[in-house]
């Protein structure tokens, strides 16, 4: 077994933020130290992290080593140690996490990877407008795109989590099923749309 595959077999992403003072929620959202993030957009997950504030995503040495601007085999080094992992043996306990990739095919990654950009796009869309169309008294009407970020926030956080988060199978089901209607075809044209609207 390599360092790195020792080190991700026996630790999760969610340890390696505690271990370094993060203070993941029940949901597993952190502030985000890639960004400057007041409310918790980073979610913490057993072998992935993500931000839906600024898209940074790895694993858990991926972590360690931008906290701690390390190369991967630094980064892969301070975590055994600030574990007390012996890289020469796989630990006992060793967690028993999903082996990355199995049994899907280059066409369902590349499913995933459709899909989450198409909702993360849309998701940066209404993260701004929830802050820029924000009424500035409760007199002012609403901004059809404050309302619009309204609703549709939470709806598209867990849409992006179906996808983003569980096993691959779990997130080859939910981007599957996303593609089966037209749903994301919609978002995706409308936000590039909108995106060309912004440069215009
Ligand atoms: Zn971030």
């Amino acid at each position: 077994m390599s360092l790195y595959q020792t080190v991700k077999s026996a630790i999760t992403v969610r340890q390696v933020g505690e271990m370094y003072g993060m203070e993941p929620d029940r949901h597993g959202m952190v502030c985000c130290p890639f960004h400057s993030d007041s409310d918790p957009s980073m979610k913490l997950n057993d072998t992935y992290y993500y931000c839906f504030g600024c898209g940074a995503n790895g694993d858990a040495i991926d972590l360690s080593a931008k906290l701690f601007d390390l190369n991967p085999q630094q980064a892969a080094e301070k975590l055994a140690s600030d574990f007390g992992l012996d890289p020469d043996k796989p630990p006992a306990n060793a967690i028993a996490l999903p082996p990355p990739k199995r049994g899907l095919t280059g066409e369902q990654w590349a499913d995933i990877a459709y899909c989450l950009r198409v909702l993360t796009d849309y998701l940066d869309l209404l993260h701004d407008w929830q802050k820029r169309y924000k009424p500035a008294s409760p007199e002012e009407p609403l901004d059809e795109r404050f309302v619009e970020a309204l609703h549709m926030t939470e709806t598209i956080e867990h849409l992006t989590d179906c996808v983003a988060f569980g096993t691959p199978q779990q997130k080859a089901a939910a981007a599957a099923q996303l593609l089966s209607g037209s749903y994301l075809l919609m978002l995706e044209e409308r936000t590039d749309r909108l995106a060309l609207a912004k440069c215009a």
